[in-house]
């Protein structure tokens, strides 16, 4: 049975989780507020639509509680980031994993129960400063 994701917000990051999970052989249901971002990836997940995830209705509508796995790429509003973890949880959805902006907004989505809370500049940043230490090559 083909892997089944929801990814919630489609910058440059959720974009390029969306692409890669595609390119992976699963199926992508694609969520933003943004009608441009939601043309885009028309293209390229398995569904793409217009939603704001923190209306618990809109939630419930789309039938979201019922993917294994739920990606909240939303950076900027982390308002919007944190009523979207706190909505899906308290639906039951079992693996959610959320970009946080800072620190504060880490602590606060771990308190609320996300299972994965991810730093990608900042973990990109220590990645590649540690293999330019290691290493003559500069494979990141
Ligand atoms: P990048 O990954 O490009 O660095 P970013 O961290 O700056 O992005 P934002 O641009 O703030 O993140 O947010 C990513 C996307 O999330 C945007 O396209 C935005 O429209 C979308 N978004 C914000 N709030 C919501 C919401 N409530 N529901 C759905 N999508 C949302």
């Amino acid at each position: 049975m083909k892997k089944e994701f929801v990814v919630i917000g489609l910058g440059r990051f959720g974009g390029s989780i969306v692409r890669e999970l595609v390119r992976l052989g699963a199926d992508v249901l694609a969520i933003d507020t943004n009608q441009e971002k939601v043309d885009e990836f028309a293209k390229i997940a398995t569904q793409a639509v217009i939603a704001d995830t923190t209306d618990e209705d809109v939630i419930k509508s789309l039938g979201i509680r019922n993917f294994e796995h739920v990606i909240i790429a939303i950076g900027e509003n982390i308002q919007n980031s944190i009523l979207t973890t706190l909505i899906l949880k308290d639906l039951g959805v079992k693996q959610i994993t959320v970009k946080a902006q800072n620190d504060y907004h880490a602590r606060v989505l771990e308190k609320i129960g996300a299972d994965f809370v991810v730093h990608p500049e900042r973990d990109m940043g220590i990645r590649i400063a540690n293999n330019m230490m290691s290493s003559n090559v500069l494979d990141y």
